[in-house]
């Protein structure tokens, strides 16, 4: 994702995206995939992952734990979204991106669909060629 896509989402789900966050508890100096990776998925996915923290973030003013992210990226075509601890609620938000995900361009977010080449990924027709 571009570092300027990258740098909303951190600033506008500052909970969910703490990179400071440790994996375990008992190793603070452990950060998290995320927190070395970032965003591991096309620009396309922006307003997927935009809409599925407001969610999250929702739930957790209704009551439901504060996720944060320990992985994010794209694996077979799909986006996969790893948080923490999450209710049984938000676990049903984050399957329903990563389901809508399999057909939204990865690149621009238009519609899409699995394609495969060398590897499966999803994209619009005008991307098919392309990675
Ligand atoms: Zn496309």
């Amino acid at each position: 994702m571009s570092p300027e896509l990258d740098a909303k989402l951190c600033a506008d789900y500052p909970l969910i995206f703490d990179i400071t966050a440790a994996v375990d508890p008992d190793a603070p100096a452990l950060l998290s995939s995320f927190a070395a990776w970032g965003f591991e998925c096309g620009d396309g996915w922006y307003d997927l992952i935009d809409a599925l923290c407001w969610n999250l973030q929702q739930a957790t003013k209704n009551g439901g734990p504060q996720v944060v992210a320990s992985q994010v990226k794209e694996k077979f075509g799909g986006l996969r979204f790893h948080v923490s601890a999450p209710s049984e609620e938000q676990i049903r938000m984050i399957e329903l991106a990563e389901t809508m995900s399999a057909r939204l361009c990865e690149i621009r977010g238009n519609r899409g669909k699995l394609i495969q080449t060398n590897w499966v990924r999803t994209r619009c027709s005008e991307h098919e060629g392309g990675d």
